[in-house]
């Protein structure tokens, strides 16, 4: 996903250019002294033209993007959100954080969430659905909309993972009544931290706004000293820095996604020999944006025999298997032990399919700068393994 990978003189530039314009660190105020130039605003409606929503909120992380979008959407105490158990933890502590209770659905083999469960899982006090679209591939949109709407119960799509991806030709983000997504530094765009939260519904942008900024309205008739608020709020901004960053690093979004395209279908496409292994599904390849190659094998002990040679020539992997501990749900119980559906029980067991799914996975990361030999080393070792298995 790395934008990280080409962080380079635009971004410098783009940085310096914060300093060489006032040094105004704040995304508010100073305005002469910033000779009028707003990099946070300016990243907000860039990124909104590229995604072709009304409204675009930057904050500081995903995380907070996603805590001030449930806080928009009127999550609070006794609501049930529910979201996939194939995530990056931060989904759930968000649910976490704003007092509602996580109702976590199986994934399939999509890895993202699982349209049959979901429509299980939904009672009286679901008040919204987060599908996650994981690793650079999207939930199954159609059925968890359908679903969501027959219930009238709001989406709010993570995107962190996937942006820049889109699903049957539409963007994704602007599937559900909101999204977040991510800048942190292995996301496709980074800004070191920082998140956005995009959204076509006025009311939702507005509250999101008023709560990452300790309830400032930007009251129009009103200086910021004497502006109007309703609501409590935190602090959850973005400084000029990252709107710098973010303003530069949007414009190599296409490259990146193109190139990671291009350098997972070669991987994918040289390993399609390979009988004893699955790729994952992808329920729509051409959003897809090349974050990571999926397989996996039948039986879990092949998937560790596969890693054990893996490892042994000096290769890694992404998340799954190293980091599965991050992002699978059914090794949460330090966070899930709080709720009565959780408690006491075997989580791995309460997540028993994906368990299976994601403890059989090999994810292959994919880069944007991946020159030929690379390709070609990855993929002969990967023949080698399996050859000796
Ligand atoms: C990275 C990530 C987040 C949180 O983003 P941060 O900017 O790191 O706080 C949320 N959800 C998913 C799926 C992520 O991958």
């Amino acid at each position: 996903m790395p934008g990280w990978e080409l962080i380079g003189e635009e971004e410098r530039a783009a940085v310096n250019d914060v300093f060489d314009h006032g040094a105004v660190l704040y995304r508010y105020g100073w305005a002469e002294k910033r000779e009028n130039i707003f990099r946070v605003d300016e990243f907000e409606r860039v990124f909104a033209e590229r995604m072709g929503v009304k409204h675009a909120l930057a904050v500081s992380s995903g995380t907070g993007a996603l805590i001030a979008a449930l806080k928009a959407m009127g999550i609070s105490r006794g609501d049930e959100v529910i979201t996939q158990s194939h995530t990056f933890i931060a989904t759930i502590e968000a649910i976490v954080e704003v007092g509602a209770t996580p109702v976590i659905t199986e994934i399939d083999a999509s890895l993202n969430m699982d349209p049959a469960d979901l429509e299980k899982k939904i009672t009286k006090k679901t008040k919204a659905i987060i599908p996650v679209h994981m690793m650079g591939v999207s939930a199954r949109m159609d059925e968890i909309l359908k679903i969501a709407r027959a219930h009238k119960i709001p989406v709010l799509e993570d995107n962190a993972q996937c942006c820049g991806g889109t699903y049957k030709k539409k963007k994704l983000g602007t599937l559900g009544d909101a999204s977040i997504t991510s800048f942190d530094f292995g996301k496709v765009l980074t800004t070191g931290e920082g998140g956005m939260i995009i959204t076509n519904n006025e009311a939702i942008f507005r509250r999101a706004r008023e709560y990452s900024d300790h309830g400032h309205e930007l009251n129009p008739q009103f200086p910021r000293g004497e502006d109007t608020r309703s609501i409590s709020g935190i602090n959850l901004k973005m400084t000029e820095l990252q709107g710098a960053i973010g303003l530069a690093q949007i414009k190599k979004m296409d490259y990146i996604i193109g190139r990671q395209r291009e350098n997972k279908s070669r991987i994918k496409k040289a390993l399609s020999d390979i009988s004893t292994i699955t790729f994952r599904e992808v329920p729509n390849p051409e959003g897809d944006t090349g974050d990571s190659v999926i397989f996996s094998f039948s039986y879990r002990p092949e998937t560790s025999a596969f890693m054990k040679l893996w490892m042994a020539k000096g290769f890694g992997t992404k998340n799954l298997p190293d980091a599965i501990n991050w992002h699978f749900a059914g090794t949460w119980d330090h966070m899930l032990k709080h709720y009565r559906r959780y408690k006491g029980k075997d989580l791995s067991k309460v997540f028993a399919q994906s368990d299976d799914l994601l403890r059989r996975a090999v994810a292959l990361p994919i880069f944007v700068n991946m020159p030929d030999e690379q390709i070609e080393k990855i993929v002969t070792a990967v023949h080698d393994c399996i050859r000796q298995m």
